[in-house]
């Protein structure tokens, strides 16, 4: 093992509690000069304020380490001038997005891209059916999901993610969602490119048996799931069996150390 990807919430953080043993962890990472990037399906946030977030909870880390939806769909878009694009994420997020050619916020036709991030409380039935007069109107706009995680941990529980209002938006109007994230291969793939290292070689550390750890898996990574953030004891009952099973980012330089040695 050669290099490391790191989900972000649910292992290094949950809400706005630093998970224990984060900072140590990342502190081992550089000084063992282990290659690491950060693989996230956050689309609530802009990448600046990732950071930010991130440096207030003790955690060093730069953005061109950080692989994030937003910015993926945005360079996707941009290379392939879908645009003008129709954007449903936070209006903090839209600063990912700058330099595209956005819609108006009521039109309901003329999108050549329609984006679906998370918007949390947003959702109401109103702008999930503009969504879909959007993706209806000819010529049709390609749809864009960014990251296709189905729930996430919440300050009260589980949430609905994004993927959930894809599924609807694909069935009503018969199309298929490009996806900017995880679980998508391309976004492993992404990483990996920008490590610098071969699939086998690196391990990626989350806590969503699907996202995280079978899509690592299926792109030929090493797949850790933690106990902590959305994990829960029945996601070891499905399909996904990890390379390892950690109570949490704490134990990774143990383990690592381990098989190494
Ligand atoms: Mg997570």
């Amino acid at each position: 093992m050669e290099a490391l990807l790191f989900d972000l919430d649910g292992v290094l953080y949950q809400g706005d509690r630093v998970i224990d043993g984060a900072v140590q962890t990342l502190r081992w990472c550089e000084r063992r000069s282990i290659p690491h990037r950060f693989i996230t399906n956050t689309s609530s946030k802009p990448r600046r304020a990732l950071v930010e977030r991130l440096s207030g909870l003790g955690l060093s880390v730069s953005p061109e380490q950080i692989i994030a939806p937003p910015i993926a769909a945005c360079d996707y878009l941009a290379s392939r001038g879908a645009t003008p694009t129709a954007l449903f994420v936070r209006d903090a997020t839209r600063e990912d997005f700058r330099g595209l050619e956005c819609l108006g916020d009521t039109a309901e036709r003329g999108a050549r891209s329609v984006v679906i991030g998370d918007i949390g409380e947003a959702w109401d039935f109103a702008t999930l059916n503009r969504a879909f007069r959007l993706l209806m109107a000819e010529p049709r706009p390609i749809l864009i999901a960014l990251g296709m995680s189905r729930y996430a941990q919440g300050d009260t529980g589980l949430v609905l993610d994004v993927a959930p209002f894809i599924k609807a938006l694909e069935h009503a109007a018969g199309c298929e969602a490009v996806v900017m994230g995880k679980p998508a291969q391309s976004f492993f793939e992404a990483a990996l490119r920008e490590l610098g290292t071969a699939a086998a070689d690196t391990a990626m550390i989350g806590d969503d048996i699907r996202g995280d750890v079978g899509a690592a898996q299926t792109a030929g990574l090493t797949g850790i799931l933690v106990r902590t953030g959305k994990f829960r004891p029945p996601d070891l009952d499905g399909a996904v069996r990890p390379d390892a099973i950690l109570d949490s980012v704490a134990d990774l330089p143990r383990w690592w150390e381990n098989h190494h040695s």
